[in-house]
């Protein structure tokens, strides 16, 4: 049986950096919060848990006092970096450096306008942290538009500067902004609406890619943790492109797919997903083949 592990699956750089940094921490000090989920996967957090990074709630965050903190690469509102100034707590920031520099973008642009009533508008999923991070840059007054229904959140008669989560899909986005722009027109207001390119395309660009790796196999094994919406995203994406694909998040769930008869398995995953997993998932499906 031919097994093949997709090359471009697996965690992207923001993550990559984030944990490297945990990790460092790490061998110096017997242990580390983190708020959140460093990466949304559990057997990933299980590994660092032994190394001795602890993940805690917003919630447990506020009871700290006097310690040390790990930002993870989804980035923190400013009110985070509030409270730790005021609770003695040191952070350690791990925000990937595109997120920041969205961040920061977006509170230049609240900051330079000079128009009250300019409107900022992220697109992304309600709730999701990096979402909440970027509207904490609008003093919390943006507007999260997560899909096309949202639009009619939008003031047409005031300005709007539209920006995106770093994860969205490059179509959605198009359609969006298409579909807001058709409404500032109707209204001849046209140049009150400026949109920005900020989806990542480290990303972005592993769509297209995720749909050409999954039709060269017989079966495939999309690995990712449950909770990570990209993971959801490309599933759905693999499984389109070929319809005998399999989600799994944990080894023992190998156990009754259909691999008989199958002479190509591909094994692909999410941002979230770490390559050792997947190499795992591998040398199980080859250990399942010579014993059969
Ligand atoms: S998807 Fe891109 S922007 Fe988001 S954490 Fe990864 S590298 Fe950074």
């Amino acid at each position: 049986m031919k097994i093949e592990i997709d090359q471009n699956s697996g965690f992207c750089f923001g993550v990559i950096h984030a944990i490297e940094i945990a990790e460092k921490y790490l061998e110096t000090h017997q242990q580390l919060y983190c708020l959140g989920d460093i990466v949304h996967n559990n057997e990933e957090i299980a590994r660092l848990a032994q190394l001795g990074l602890q993940i805690i709630s917003h919630q447990e965050f506020t009871q700290l006092y006097d310690t040390t903190v790990l930002i993870r690469a989804h980035g923190e509102p400013p009110e985070t970096y509030a409270l730790a100034a005021q609770n003695r707590i040191k952070l350690i920031d791990a925000t990937c450096p595109v997120v920041l520099a969205l961040q920061k973008k977006i509170r230049k642009n609240v900051e330079t306008s000079g128009n009250e009533s300019l409107q900022i508008l992220i697109f992304g999923k309600e709730g999701h942290a990096e979402v909440i991070g970027l509207v904490g840059q609008t003093q919390n007054k943006g507007v999260v538009i997560s899909s096309l229904s949202d639009i009619n959140k939008i003031d047409y008669t005031k300005p709007a500067a539209l920006y995106s989560q770093t994860t969205q899909s490059l179509d959605a986005y198009a359609a969006l902004i298409e579909a807001i722009k058709r409404q500032y027109e109707a209204r001849g207001c046209a140049a009150l609406f400026h949109a920005h390119d900020t989806i990542c395309r480290l990303v972005a660009n592993r769509s297209q890619h995720i749909r050409e790796f999954a039709v060269r196999f017989d079966l495939v094994l999309f690995v990712s943790g449950e909770k990570s919406s990209n993971g959801l995203y490309l599933y759905e994406l693999c499984k389109q492109a070929n319809p005998n694909t399999y989600f799994i998040s944990q080894l023992h769930q190998l156990k009754n797919l259909p691999f008989a008869c199958v002479q190509s398995v591909g094994i692909c995953g999410a941002t979230s997903t770490p390559l050792w997993l997947m190499l795992q998932v591998g040398e199980n499906i080859a250990n399942m083949a010579t014993i059969s």
